[in-house]
């Protein structure tokens, strides 16, 4: 690295990765280490380069939070090494997020730094429950307070007496915990019982939850409901609209965690159907794509293209990877005119087709059976084929070749390794967390989730569905060991939605 470092402090939003600002996604696209808390979306995660360090200093599994003076040493050295650090927290960073005694530590050590608000919760998850936060025919304050403190009479610095003689919003974060003591001290100090309040818990996302009545229920009904942290307290007229205004979460999926396994790059068009249809898509990457590390065999079969009849591609990473190849030495794409195409299902054809490379052949169901059935047809004798494939796929299809004496090269376009930088999420995730449902989009996800979890710890992710995109990714699940649920009708991500709504909406 060279250059001089520096630190990015941003708001990354309550929960919906859709509440990302565009400076933030920018920042950490261009970060060399992301520092980021508990309670981030994962889908602001899958803005980082490939390459990018995460750094996890949220909450451990049964352990405690990473203090802050920790924190500040890991932004320092990484600044000083001179990188660029985003240093990610919920909702906005100068919000109850300790953002300031970061920024006044990095002063203090002559590390350069920029603040990028983010979208509080303060305000963001009253409005997922419909709750606008001022309105003009009730109130013209906000107030956004603490809920961590005890009790003025206790020793905490909150006034009661003040609060409870203003006629705006009060906003209550970090609060759950002192519900009762916080409803209590505003009708002690003279606020009138009947004050309508909402409590919100996980905003935003697919576990939210709301509990609505005045300052003297409020405590009770989230009781009722087991409500939990993160939520925010909402004290004053406007929370009464919350039974009018509510409009979130909705749609089939509503209220449903689904984990998504593909690459951070891929994972994208998946999770954004999943959000279409109300559902909170989990991007938890079980692999990632890396180039082969000699390039040799690759060039070798680029230079010598003529000699093949046939391409055969079996994912639409490998049609990436070979595109990209061609391009990286200067190839161009007349150098396939006369070979025929062939993709193994219709994904990898839509990435050919987006290249302008139209498919002579797409088996009408994806099994190596009818793949070789369709090659070993359209093959005439001594055309040779050219597999390109990943460097760990299964040797069904190319003994099935062999078998039928068709001659073939396999060219391993790109490798395939588990996203171990997932694995610390992944035991958070299923050892706390609640999941409705994994979903796996190749055998190579299967493999990656298994060993991100460990096998020995397959038990926590029983509790959740599993859906495949198909009958071969299916059978690798089986043959792991894990149970599958359902195999969409369309081996597409849109057959897969498809197949999430139809499991997930009876539940
Ligand atoms: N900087 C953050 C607040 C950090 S304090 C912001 O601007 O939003 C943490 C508190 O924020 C939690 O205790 C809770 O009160 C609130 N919070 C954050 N995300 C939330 C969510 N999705 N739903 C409900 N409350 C949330």
């Amino acid at each position: 690295m060279n250059g001089k470092g520096r630190v990015y402090i941003i708001g990354a939003g309550p929960g919906d990765g859709g509440l990302l600002t565009i400076k933030a996604a920018e920042c950490i696209r261009k970060a060399d280490v992301l520092v980021y808390d508990r309670l981030i979306g994962r889908k602001v995660i899958s803005y980082a380069r490939e390459d990018a360090e995460l750094v996890y200093v949220g909450k451990m599994p049964e352990s405690h939070p990473v203090p802050q003076d920790v924190i500040n040493r890991i932004l320092l050295e990484k600044a000083l090494e001179g990188k660029a650090v985003a240093r990610i927290k919920g909702g906005d960073p100068f919000v109850f997020g300790r953002g300031g005694e970061e920024a006044e530590f990095l002063r203090e050590n002559g590390v350069e730094y920029e603040i990028v608000p983010g979208v509080t919760s303060a305000i963001s998850v009253p409005a997922y429950a419909g709750i606008p936060v001022t309105h003009r025919d009730c109130c013209s304050s906000l107030h956004i307070i603490t809920g961590h403190e005890k009790s003025g009479t206790e020793g905490g610095r909150l006034d009661y007496s003040a609060l409870a003689k203003l006629e705006g919003t009060l906003v209550f974060l970090m609060g759950v915990k002192n519900l009762h003591s916080i409803t209590e001290n505003l009708i002690r100090h003279g606020k009138a019982a009947d004050t309508p309040a909402a409590v919100i818990e996980n905003g935003t996302t697919a576990m939210q939850r709301l509990a609505v009545g005045t300052i003297e229920n409020i405590c009770r009904k989230a009781a009722e409901l087991g409500i939990n942290s993160p939520a925010v307290t909402v004290v004053g007229k406007t929370a009464a609209l919350a039974a009018k205004l509510k409009w979130f979460p909705h749609g089939p999926l509503a209220g449903k965690r689904i984990v998504v396994t593909r690459t951070r790059g891929q994972a994208g068009k998946l999770s954004e159907l999943i959000g279409e249809k109300g559902g909170e898509a989990i991007e938890l990457p079980a692999i990632k794509i890396r180039e082969p590390e000699d390039f040799t065999a690759f060039d070798n079969a680029l230079d010598n293209l003529a000699r093949y009849k046939w391409v055969v591609f079996t994912s639409g990473n490998g049609v990436e990877a070979f595109l990209n190849r061609m391009k990286r030495i200067g190839a161009d794409i007349r150098m396939l005119y006369g070979i025929k195409l062939c993709a193994v299902g219709p994904s990898t054809a839509d990435r050919l087709i987006e290249a302008g490379l139209r498919p002579d052949f797409v088996p009408e169901s994806y099994t190596t059976g009818e793949l070789l059935k369709g090659v070993r047809r359209l093959a005439g004798p001594g055309e040779r084929v050219l597999l390109a494939r990943a460097d760990i796929a299964g040797a069904e299809l190319s003994e099935g070749l062999r078998e039928c004496g068709i001659e073939f090269d396999e060219l391993a376009v790109y490798r395939t390794s588990t996203d171990s930088r997932s694995r610390d999420e992944a035991l958070e995730l299923f050892g706390n967390g609640r999941v409705d449902c994994i979903t796996f989009t190749s055998s190579s996800t299967v493999r990656g989730f298994i060993d991100l979890l460990g096998r020995d710890r397959l038990e926590l992710a029983k509790g959740a569905r599993v859906v495949c995109i198909g009958p071969v990714t299916a059978d690798a699940a089986r043959k792991l060991g894990m149970r599958v649920d359902a195999i969409a009708d369309e081996y597409t991500i849109e057959g897969l939605v498809k197949k999430l709504v139809e499991v997930l909406e009876v539940m």
